[in-house]
């Protein structure tokens, strides 16, 4: 098995190249740091079935010698304010980066993996969100160079599977969380485990009523790997189930790290989700698929794994 995987320094790829080097699989890895880390890298080069390059997907893939079995594109910034603040190159690596991997899939006869995203529902007003339902995304607000980027992704990626015959996949990712996230990531996990770690507030957004559904990476990436082993072309919902208000949310943070931290309520930014929640019966039924780490359990590995990023080259846990 040899694979091209990009976004391979950021924080879901390298859980999956380093869970696909443990099993045996040749890696190619493709990243230009936008928003991942290079200590990622220099973490997954310790294995010799690793290879890496330097590159911004957007303008092309590297010429890769020898035969692919499979392109694996999750290069994207995937936070609020990393998107927001990169909406062009979101845009982009939406865009111009999927067709170049589509494109190199092709000309290897590989298959063909797209990381999307709950995003694609926006400010969904169907609860659960089933893969059916197609959504309600504000076309030119803040968080569309990241919606619309991945719904023409999805779109792209579907005509090729079409007006090619492309092997294709699409995953369709809830909220994800776990070691190796970027302290200043600015998403939820990071920012509340982090404020409690050093002792501030931890600041929840609006009236903290709005909810999210998190999954341990390692449900994903088990997910990801099935999602690869059977044939559907359809968009997969993969996401935790149990969802919570963020109040609670950073009661539980608090609770795990430091019960006497006060809350405090900051502005909500604009068009966020108010409430997102997996209907994941197609991936029950089509890979057996469920979440299987609690959110108490999840966490509990996440802060432990934050405490130490102090060393932040330290082993990459296999996923
Ligand atoms: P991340 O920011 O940690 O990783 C993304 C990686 O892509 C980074 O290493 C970044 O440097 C790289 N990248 C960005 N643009 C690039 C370009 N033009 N060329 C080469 N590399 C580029 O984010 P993540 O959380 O690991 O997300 C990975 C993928 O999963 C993304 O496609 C994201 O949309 C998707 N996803 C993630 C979540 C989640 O909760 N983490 C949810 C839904 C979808
Ligand atoms: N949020 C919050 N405090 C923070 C960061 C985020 O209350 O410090 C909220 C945010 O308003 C959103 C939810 O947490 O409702 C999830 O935000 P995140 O940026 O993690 O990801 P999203 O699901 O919005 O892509």
């Amino acid at each position: 098995m040899r694979l091209l995987l990009t976004g391979s320094a950021g924080f879901i790829g390298s859980h999956l190249a380093a869970s696909l080097l443990t099993s045996g699989a040749q890696v190619i890895g493709v990243d230009n740091y936008l928003s991942g880390q290079p200590a990622h890298t220099e973490a997954l080069k310790r294995h010799p079935g690793f290879t890496f390059f330097e590159a911004d997907v957007s303008q092309g893939l590297p010429l890769v010698a020898g035969p692919l079995d499979w392109v694996l594109h999750f290069a994207s910034p995937a936070s609020p304010p990393h998107y927001q603040q990169f909406p062009v190159e979101t845009l982009m690596v939406g865009a111009q980066g999927t067709q170049h991997a589509l494109n190199l899939a092709r000309r290897q006869g590989a298959r063909f993996l797209l990381a999307s995203t709950s995003e694609v529902y926006g400010d969904p007003l169907v609860h659960p969100q089933p893969e059916t339902y197609w959504g309600h995304v504000n076309p030119n607000g803040l968080r569309s160079c990241y919606d619309e980027a991945k719904r023409y992704a999805e779109a792209i990626t579907m005509a090729y599977h079409r007006a090619h015959g492309l092997d294709t996949r699409i995953v369709r990712i809830f909220n994800t969380y776990g070691p190796h996230m970027r302290a200043d990531d600015g998403r939820v996990v990071t920012n509340f485990i982090h404020q409690a770690l050093a002792g501030e507030a931890l600041t929840v957004q609006g009236d903290g009523q709005q909810t999210r559904s998190f999954q341990y990476v390692s449900d994903l990436i088990r997910g990801v790997r099935r999602l690869m082993d059977v044939t559907y072309h359809g968009p997969v919902n993969l996401g935790g189930t149990d969802a919570i208000t963020m109040q609670r949310f950073a009661e539980v943070v608090r609770a795990a790290i430091n019960p006497g931290l006060p809350i405090r309520f900051v502005p909500l930014a604009a068009d966020d989700p108010r409430q997102r929640q997996p209907d994941i019966t197609l991936a029950r039924t089509l890979l057996g698929w469920a979440p299987e780490v609690s959110l108490d359990e999840g966490l509990k590995r996440t802060i432990a794994s934050f405490r130490q990023q102090a060393s932040p080259a330290g082993p990459l846990p296999a996923a």
